[in-house]
């Protein structure tokens, strides 16, 4: 049906008019690119937050709104006919105005998200007509016509079967045409009423467009050339993966590898688009293919960091040989809706790390009510400043004598909370923040620079 490619821009990428310009170029020589979805120019939603939150002090709020019409007005400037996308950033930004008072007086998530959501509005103005003036057909769609959710403000669930029917409707047909460009990170609810899908949210709504589409394939243009063996600014000599297969790309994204989005590859998984990932900045660097099917499924394949990590010791004599005393603790910790992510456990006693379900990154905190109905059960022993170390790759569970090598590695450093074996892709532990890079320092070297 759809069979075009989706291209998807994140901030950095439509930050001013230059890297617009570099879009653009990206755009031009993919013909088969009918469907551009952008993200906000770098910086606008972290200040339309701000709004969001209530900026009661006046001076204050004008501040904001004069960083936000400079950042937009530097585009315009460079346009050569900016007459129309200046109509309408403007009255998007006398928008942007009356909601900032309006969440002054009184903040609602509601109100957040129809503030939040003028950022990839307005940036979708000024990419169109700057793709215009290069002499290409570009047509701007308001995504929030087709990408339907739930009304679960700031962190809306896509409705999967409206999505489809909408494109299939009205972003389909139109992408025939000319080049369609769209937001990313909005949606709408049945009422129509503006939603998002939460920080970061682009890429997921990327995702979820090609899925709708039956896209043959989806790029993401970041500000880093691809995914790396690990973090290069904690290993120099971490090296751009050429490709790699989805299971091991989700497992990185899950712990903590901050390239995608998390869930960007469940919709490309469900319909088996491949995903790219590059840098618009520099293209010529090439980047990482995410495919079902690779070519080569290394033992070792990267190594992510993820701190700020609570962990939970829960201890009690009871658990001997006992049955349901786990059933119990994790009816507690499922009433207080608490996730856990990593778990570990002995005869007598379970460890389990905390998830982190909010986007502010702080470390996770058990809650005092889950606290004091534990100790009714057993002891409960909190402890932070831990970080996450994943060993992703292929095959782990059933190789021998890597597991050697790995903590041969890191003989001098304390390890606590091994999980190994439950994924055949990777190997995680947990280590003390003031350790966490060093580990992956010496990991990198002996696993990957050899
Ligand atoms: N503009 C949104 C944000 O900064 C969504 C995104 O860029 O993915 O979170
Ligand atoms: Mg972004």
């Amino acid at each position: 049906m759809g069979s075009f490619n989706v291209a998807k821009f994140g901030g950095t990428s439509v930050a001013n008019f230059e890297a617009m310009s570099r879009c653009a170029a990206i755009i031009e020589s993919n013909p088969n690119t009918k469907l551009v979805v952008s993200s906000a120019c770098s910086g606008v939603t972290n200040l339309l937050v701000e709004l969001a939150n209530g900026v009661q002090d006046q001076t204050h709020r004008s501040e904001i709104l004069t960083k936000l019409a400079e950042i937009h007005n530097a585009v315009l400037d460079q346009l050569e006919d900016s007459t129309q996308a200046a109509a309408e950033v403007y009255t998007i930004l006398d928008t942007v105005t009356s909601l900032a008072e309006a969440a002054s007086i009184q903040a609602s998530r509601k109100l957040t998200d129809h503030l939040v959501a003028c950022g990839e509005l307005m940036s979708t103005h000024l990419l169109t007509q700057l793709m215009r003036e290069r002499g290409i057909a570009a047509t701007r769609f308001d995504i929030r016509d087709v990408l339907r959710t739930d009304s679960n403000f700031g962190k809306a669930e896509p409705e999967l079967d409206s999505i489809r029917q909408l494109a299939e409707e009205k972003l389909i047909p139109l992408c025939q045409e000319s080049v369609v460009i769209t937001q990313g990170f909005i949606g709408s609810d049945a009422e129509g009423n503006t939603t998002t899908l939460g920080r970061g949210g682009s890429d997921y709504s990327a995702a979820l467009i090609a899925e709708a589409v039956e896209a043959s394939g989806l790029e993401i243009w970041t500000d880093v050339p691809g995914i790396y063996t690990t973090d290069p600014r904690i290993a120099p000599k971490a090296s751009p993966i050429p490709e790699i297969s989805f299971s091991e790309a989700s497992e990185m994204a899950n712990f903590g590898a901050k390239i995608l989005h998390p869930s960007t590859l469940v919709p490309a998984l469900r319909h088996d688009i491949p995903v790219f990932v590059g840098s618009s900045k520099e293209p010529e660097k090439g980047g990482t293919w995410i495919r079902h099917q690779v070519e080569s499924s290394p033992l070792f394949r990267a190594l992510a960091l993820r701190c700020n990590q609570t962990m939970v010791t829960l201890r009690s004599a009871k658990m001997f040989h006992a049955y349901g005393f786990l059933a119990r603790v994790f009816e507690i910790l499922a009433k207080h809706k608490i996730s856990v992510d990593l778990i570990t456990t002995s005869e007598i006693s379970v460890s389990l790390t905390l998830d982190q379900t909010d986007t502010s990154g702080g470390a996770p905190q058990l809650p005092e009510a889950a606290r004091i109905e534990l100790e009714e059960l057993c002891s409960v022993d909190v402890e932070h400043n831990l970080c996450l170390v994943a060993l992703i790759g292929n095959n782990m569970s059933e190789s021998k004598g890597y597991a050697k090598q790995v903590f041969g590695t890191l003989e001098d450093f304390n390890l606590r909370m091994i999980c190994y074996g439950a994924s055949p892709h990777n190997l995680c532990f947990l280590v003390h923040e003031s350790v966490s890079k060093q580990a992956i320092q010496k990991l990198h070297t002996e696993l990957f620079e050899g």
